[in-house]
């Protein structure tokens, strides 16, 4: 699946709830996953890991959705300028 086709799903989904709420609560929630995926990592529950991650991706699209981010094209440009890949 591609970004662009993930973002529209959680778009047609979710937006009228998610533009309610707002950017600022909706980063609050965004934050509260990324310490559940941190717990899920640190205890070694892979499972547990696994939905986290769909929940940190799936926020991330949310936030990217309300601010009117395209997240294909943004991932799109990153990887294509060198100075924005991470060093290996
Ligand atoms: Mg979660």
């Amino acid at each position: 699946m591609e970004i662009s086709a993930l973002q529209k799903i959680v778009r047609d989904r979710y937006f009228e709830n998610d533009s309610k709420r707002g950017i600022y609560h909706t980063a609050l929630w965004f934050h509260e996953e990324v310490g559940e995926l941190s717990s899920a990592i640190a205890s070694g529950n892979i499972e547990n890991a696994k939905e986290e991650f769909a929940d940190v991706l799936m926020w991330l699209l949310t936030m990217a959705n309300i601010m009117n981010i395209d997240m294909e094209e943004i991932i799109t440009t990153y990887l294509n300028n060198p100075g924005k890949l991470p060093a290996k």
